[in-house]
């Protein structure tokens, strides 16, 4: 099963987020859920939460992939910028209760010149103050290329974080192409190889989701710059065989490169379809 879809603006809702997501030929979709750069929300609308999850019920799509803004840095030094991601990050939690069974991805953080062992500590302390015994969301740590101090570049910092965390059955990881590329491990040779250092650290049972993404740059950059699927330096040929890698059957593929407009997510959709029904 292939459940495919990308990245789209929140700001006129959600159910007309997954509409346009299904008009663009995906069953999946991501959106933020507030303000990626600022970090405001919008008032709380459980009409336009019930039309989505009816929606997305109706059409049979994957989970959503909700994402948390950029600006949440669960380990940053400052107390008010760590003030805001426990705020942000409680509310969203609350707020997804009203649509059970998501996934809700975020950042790790930067540790800021804290060291990881700091970043780390202060991750594990926000998820064991946010999360509870019995939510509806499982929370996906993102895997990230590593750029300046980023937490979460390697699988053991992820297998850290998560040992950490009390709650854990409640928490998962969201598998990014590019960020894992960036971050040094070899996607286009040895995808197996790869996944099965994920399985021996962490665990492949953890991913929840794939953000789809090529990379402007070479393996190990650590520079984190997406590129289209058929642009960057991941040939056609990897990015096949992760679409039709078994560890990702049926989880949610979400594109998050980068588009003129949303059309040209349409255009990547019905690319990757056609190129995973060629080999399936
Ligand atoms: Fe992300
Ligand atoms: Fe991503
Ligand atoms: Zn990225």
């Amino acid at each position: 099963m292939f459940k495919i879809g990308c990245h789209l603006s929140s700001a006129g809702g959600y159910a007309p987020a997954a509409k346009q997501a299904f008009e663009l030929g995906g069953d999946a979709l991501a959106l933020f859920t507030r303000n990626p750069r600022g970090g405001s929300v919008k008032p709380l609308d459980l009409i336009d939460l019930a039309a989505f999850s009816a929606f997305m019920a109706e059409k049979n799509f994957a989970p959503l992939v909700a994402h948390a803004p950029y600006t949440l840095n669960p380990c940053a030094a400052k107390d008010n910028v760590r003030e805001f991601a426990f705020l942000a990050f409680r509310e969203d939690l609350q707020r997804m209760e009203h649509i059970p069974g998501n996934y809700y991805n975020f950042h790790p953080g930067s540790h800021v010149g804290q060291g990881y062992d700091v970043g780390i500590e202060k991750i594990i302390d926000l998820l064991n103050t946010v999360l509870w015994a019995d939510m509806h969301t499982t929370v996906l740590l993102e895997t990230m290329a590593g750029k300046g101090s980023e937490v979460g570049g390697t699988f053991e910092q992820l297998k850290s974080i998560i040992d950490g965390v009390e709650h854990s059955d409640h928490v998962g990881v969201c598998f990014d192409t590019c960020h894992v590329w960036d971050g040094g491990y070899d996607i286009v040779n040895d995808l197996d190889g790869v996944l099965t250092h994920f399985d021996n650290v962490v665990g492949l049972k953890r991913i929840k989701a794939v953000h789809l993404n090529n990379s402007m740059n070479d393996i190990g950059s650590r520079k984190d710059r997406h590129a289209k699927i058929v642009e960057g330096k991941l040939p056609v040929e990897a990015i096949r065989c992760i679409i039709t890698h078994p560890v990702f059957d049926g989880l949610p593929f979400i594109l998050e490169t980068p588009q003129e407009t949303d059309a040209g997510y349409g255009v990547e959709i019905a690319y990757l379809r056609s190129l995973y029904e060629e080999k399936s």
